[in-house]
């Protein structure tokens, strides 16, 4: 997946921006790296909006990514745990859908 990396500190992101908005200086950097994480925390929703009212319950997951120092807001198709394996299973509708693994 992409993510931005600031060129002059160690800011990451997955959506682009300008410039860096942690020491605003830097210059951001697209890069490729791999979706696999573990779940950093998570939040079960069971009151969902109404375009979500339909999966509801279901999980919103914040994952730290191996292999970038970021941190993605992602869906997950089913529970999950704090610590949890997970991969990217789709996009859709630029929202990020996770998979345990
Ligand atoms: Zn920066």
């Amino acid at each position: 997946m992409k993510i931005f990396k600031c060129n002059s500190c160690n800011y990451g992101s997955v959506s682009s921006k300008y410039t860096c908005p942690e020491c605003r200086t830097g210059k951001l950097e697209e890069k490729e790296v791999s979706p696999k994480g573990t779940v950093f925390s998570f939040t079960d929703i069971h009151i969902a909006p109404a375009e979500f009212a339909g999966i509801a319950p279901y999980t919103i997951a914040l994952i730290q990514l191996d292999e970038a120092d970021v941190k993605v807001t992602a869906r997950m198709d089913s529970p999950v745990q704090i610590g949890d394996n997970v991969d990217l299973e789709k996009v859709e509708n630029g929202a990020y859908l996770y998979t345990k693994i």
